[in-house]
């Protein structure tokens, strides 16, 4: 009797299997990596304690989790599509983590679970592979947009060098660089752009994505529009993004960059809001990028993000009579070019007379583009070099409705945090809503504006009580108590929780269409389980979320 062939997928789904089983036994004897030995499988599955080492770390420094059985290095979205199948078809199962570039600060790209395996996504290992898939860009004819295909794992900083190639630029971006498309994505992307572009994921034309059922679609608004808005902001947990195809503009040359100082709150936060109201207008009459930051204690004027300040140009928070010992500095930039360059002048000053600073505090450079938008890294490579960018990120991010902002600073900026010394800096900056897609996963505040509120402090073993993990971690405690018993509605952006209770609070009204849309895409719950949303059906009851 001849025994039937099983068909192509299922031979190939069953091997991967057999192989991962067989790898998770062998794991105590050395062997440290394989080829998977499907046809068509580029990737290789690592076992290598470094790997797992890697993949079970995250930038906070806090998390920790199981380590994962097994460590994947995709050579294309094929590979994610046989691993997910695996996992989604065998009996007892296991849990997927894609990971970005690991630049979350809760364990969130990490498997809690020690039957898991994570996919690296962005990396070294393939990235000659990676590198093909950054595809040429679409040149439009007149009236249509630009845009480029780009690998899910593929990081920023890369997509931006490969689109100046051809003159063209994305069009909102996170202040820094390092970070992978994949990993933005699932959480919104912003920075001084999404007043004018919204967010990263307000930029997406299309998706690839692998659901938790293994099925590889394409998705867009039209296409799947359902799998499309629950993975924008969806944090990894409806599918992983292979491909992302990102509208694209004409890269500007050159930026004027500008920091001007309040020692007024209300001052300060009624000319962002102004500013941030000329969104849609010409471009020659509006600013390009605004942001924020507070300063709470002098010694944040030579934090790495003051670091623009330049030394002959010192400021003493003593001298500018602050309230309550805290300023406000207002970060705009205007892009320009050799056409525009002689203009720039005038439609930075029409701008700035509109505007209620302290007159003595202007602090203006220019710098090529790339430089700006590439920042954050030259201060990661001085924090590096003093040993102080691999430590404990205890990091807060919130939204804040305006309409209670001023409330927030009487109470954190100046109760809570009130000359506290910082150890990072504290970003602040107002966003239209009409910019985000309320059908995408996010959730925002109720309201047509809201700022995005960052602590983005680091722990340091410097003695002080202030810096140690423990406080900030109960400060940043402190702060959530705060705005619950004052009844400010703020919503966790690169949100961190718990338990479902937790989870449902956070999503409100959009629960009901997130536990759909995942009881459709990953009914397993295979993927993205170190959110702590969801357990996976082959995980013990006793877990706690
Ligand atoms: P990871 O941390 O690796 O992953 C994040 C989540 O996305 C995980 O749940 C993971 O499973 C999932 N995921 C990763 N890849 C994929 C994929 N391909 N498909 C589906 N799910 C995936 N954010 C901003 O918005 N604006 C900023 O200006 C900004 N600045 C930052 C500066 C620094 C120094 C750092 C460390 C972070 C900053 N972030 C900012 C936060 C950043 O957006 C998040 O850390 C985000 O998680 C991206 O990091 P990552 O690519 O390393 O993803």
């Amino acid at each position: 009797v001849r025994r039937p062939i099983p068909p192509p997928t299922t031979m190939r789904t069953s091997k991967l299997l057999l192989m991962f089983v067989i790898y998770h036994l062998i794991s105590t004897v050395g062997l440290l990596m394989i080829n998977l030995p499907s046809e068509d499988f580029d990737g290789e599955i690592s076992l290598d304690a470094l790997d797992i080492e890697k993949a079970s770390l995250d930038f906070g420094g806090m998390a920790k989790s199981a380590k994962p059985v097994a460590v994947l290095h995709p050579g294309s979205a094929d590979d994610i599509v046989e691993l997910v199948k695996t996992a989604y078809s065998s009996g007892h199962g296991f849990t997927v983590s894609a990971r970005g570039h690991g630049h979350s600060t809760n364990g969130q790209a990490q498997t809690p679970y020690s039957n898991g395996v994570v996919i690296e996504m962005s990396g070294s290992k393939g990235s000659q592979l990676r590198k093909r898939k950054l595809a040429l860009p679409f040149l439009p004819m007149e009236g249509n947009s630009s845009y480029v295909d780009v690998w899910g794992g593929e990081l920023w900083i890369n997509v931006l060098n490969w689109a100046l190639h051809f003159g063209l630029a994305p069009k909102s971006w996170t202040d820094y660089l390092y970070l992978s498309v994949g990993g933005t994505l699932s959480n919104a992307g912003i920075s001084g752009q999404a007043f004018n572009y919204g967010p990263q994921i307000s930029n997406v034309y299309e998706l690839d994505v692998v659901t938790g059922k293994g099925e590889l679609l394409t998705c867009s608004e039209e296409k799947n529009s359902e799998l499309f808005h629950g993975v924008l902001g969806g944090l990894g947990q409806f599918g992983i993004i292979t491909r992302a195809r990102l509208a694209l503009e004409k890269a500007p040359q050159r930026v004027r960059w500008i920091r001007v100082l309040y020692n007024n709150f209300l001052t300060f936060t009624k000319d962002q809001e102004h500013l941030i109201s000329l969104h849609g207008r010409p471009p020659s009459k509006r600013f390009d990028y605004i942001e924020g930051f507070v300063i709470v204690d002098e010694g944040l004027i030579n934090n790495w993000r003051s670091s623009f300040f330049s030394p002959s140009n010192p400021v003493k928070i003593s001298s500018l009579n602050t309230t309550g010992g805290v300023l406000y500095c207002l970060e705009i930039t205007k892009n320009f070019d050799d056409r525009t360059a002689n203009s720039v002048d005038q439609e930075v000053e029409a701008l700035l007379k509109k505007l209620d600073f302290i007159p003595s505090t202007v602090f203006t450079t220019d710098l090529p583009y790339v430089d700006f938008l590439d920042r954050v890294h030259k201060a990661e490579l001085k924090l590096r070099s003093k040993d102080l960018w691999d430590v404990p990120h205890p990091w807060l991010n919130l939204f804040v409705p305006k309409s209670r902002i001023a409330d927030f600073d009487k109470g954190v900026f100046k109760g809570i945090l009130g000359h506290n010394k910082t150890s990072g800096p504290i970003l602040i900056y107002p966003m239209n809503k009409n910019k985000w897609d309320n059908q995408t996963s996010v959730v925002t505040p109720d309201e047509d504006v809201f700022y995005l509120v960052a602590l983005l402090r680091s722990a340091l073993d410097s003695g002080e009580e202030m810096q140690t993990l423990q406080y900030l971690n109960n400060q940043n405690q402190q702060i959530l108590r705060f705005c619950h018993e004052a009844g400010i509605k703020v919503k966790q952006y690169l949100p961190s929780y718990n338990s479902q209770k937790e989870w449902k609070g956070h999503y409100g009204d959009k629960w009901e269409l997130f536990l759909k849309r995942k009881m459709e895409f990953d009914p397993k719950h295979i993927l993205a389980t170190g959110q702590h949303i969801f357990r996976p059906s082959s995980s013990s009851s006793t877990q706690s979320w």
